[in-house]
Order: structure tokens, then C-alpha cells, then sequence
């Protein structure tokens, strides 16, 4: 397991690595990302370690108020109309960093829809995954 000496996040957490934190409580920190997706973009991270949100059950459920209050927070702030919120879990889902983190996105007016970002014409059978999930 990844201890606090490697985890950047881990790093950022106990304020041996700077960062541009917007809230904390007992369980979680919230900060800005350098490489912001859109105005005010944040990550919500544990203080403690955990690799990602399949790793522990109960991580989520710990930083969901801090989830809440970050995107609150930003929204009120930053005058947003709207937040997206995103957790990768995995290489293959695009996590970079493997500390748990959940990227809060203020959206704004101007911003293109969340669909400009995904697959326009999807070909997934709905139905088929349904069943696969409920059924099998
Ligand atoms: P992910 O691809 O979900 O693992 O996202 C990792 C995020 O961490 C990216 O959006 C990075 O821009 C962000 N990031 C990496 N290093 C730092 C850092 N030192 N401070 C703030 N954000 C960071
Ligand atoms: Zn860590």
C-alpha cells in the first residue's frame, strides 16, 4: 500500500506539498486543479490513503460532505449555473493520480454541454447492459 512518503495527494493532504486548498474538514480537503478542465475546477480527496473509490467502500460515503460543501461552495462563489461531479477509478478510466480523488466542475453558461464530450451516437443496447447488470 502507497503510504503518505510517495502519494502526492497524500503529500497535499498533510500540507507537505502546496495547494490552493478551498475547503477541509475532518475527513477530506478540497483543492484546485493545476490543469483546471473549467473555472474553479476542484478535487476532494480523503486525508486518508485509499487508492480509489472500488478500493473502500466507505471512502465516498466519508467525503460526500465535503463533495457537497466543495460544490456549493465553488457554485455560490464563482457565480456557476451548474457542477459536474467525477471520480476515475482505474488506469483504464483515466485516473493518473491513484489516491482517491473527486473532480468538482463548476459549469457556466457559456460552457459546452456535458454530450460535447462524450460519444455523440452511442451504439450500447441499454436493454443488454441492464439486463447484464440485474439478471447475470
Ligand atoms: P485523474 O486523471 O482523475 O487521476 O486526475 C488527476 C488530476 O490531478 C488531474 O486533473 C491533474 O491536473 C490534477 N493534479 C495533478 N497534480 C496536482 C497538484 N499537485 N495539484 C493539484 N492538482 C493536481
Ligand atoms: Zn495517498
Amino acid at each position: 500500500m502507497m503510504g503518505a512518503m510517495t502519494c502526492l495527494f497524500c503529500q497535499i493532504a498533510a500540507g507537505e506539498i502546496p495547494s490552493n486548498q478551498v475547503y477541509a474538514d475532518d475527513k477530506a480537503v478540497a483543492f484546485l486543479d493545476i490543469n483546471p478542465w473549467h473555472p474553479g475546477h476542484a478535487l476532494v480527496i480523503p486525508r486518508r490513503h485509499v487508492a480509489d473509490l472500488l478500493a473502500d467502500p466507505e471512502a465516498l460515503a466519508e467525503i460526500a460532505p465535503a463533495i457537497s460543501a466543495t460544490a456549493k461552495l465553488l457554485a455560490g462563489k464563482l457565480g456557476a449555473h451548474g457542477v459536474n461531479i467525477l471520480s476515475n477509478a482505474g488506469a483504464v478510466a483515466g485516473q493518473e493520480v491513484f489516491h482517491l480523488h473527486v473532480h468538482v466542475v463548476p459549469r457556466y453558461e457559456s460552457d459546452p454541454g456535458l454530450r460535447a464530450l462524450v460519444k455523440p451516437d452511442s451504439d450500447i443496447d441499454v436493454a443488454e447492459i441492464y439486463w447484464k447488470i440485474t439478471r447475470s
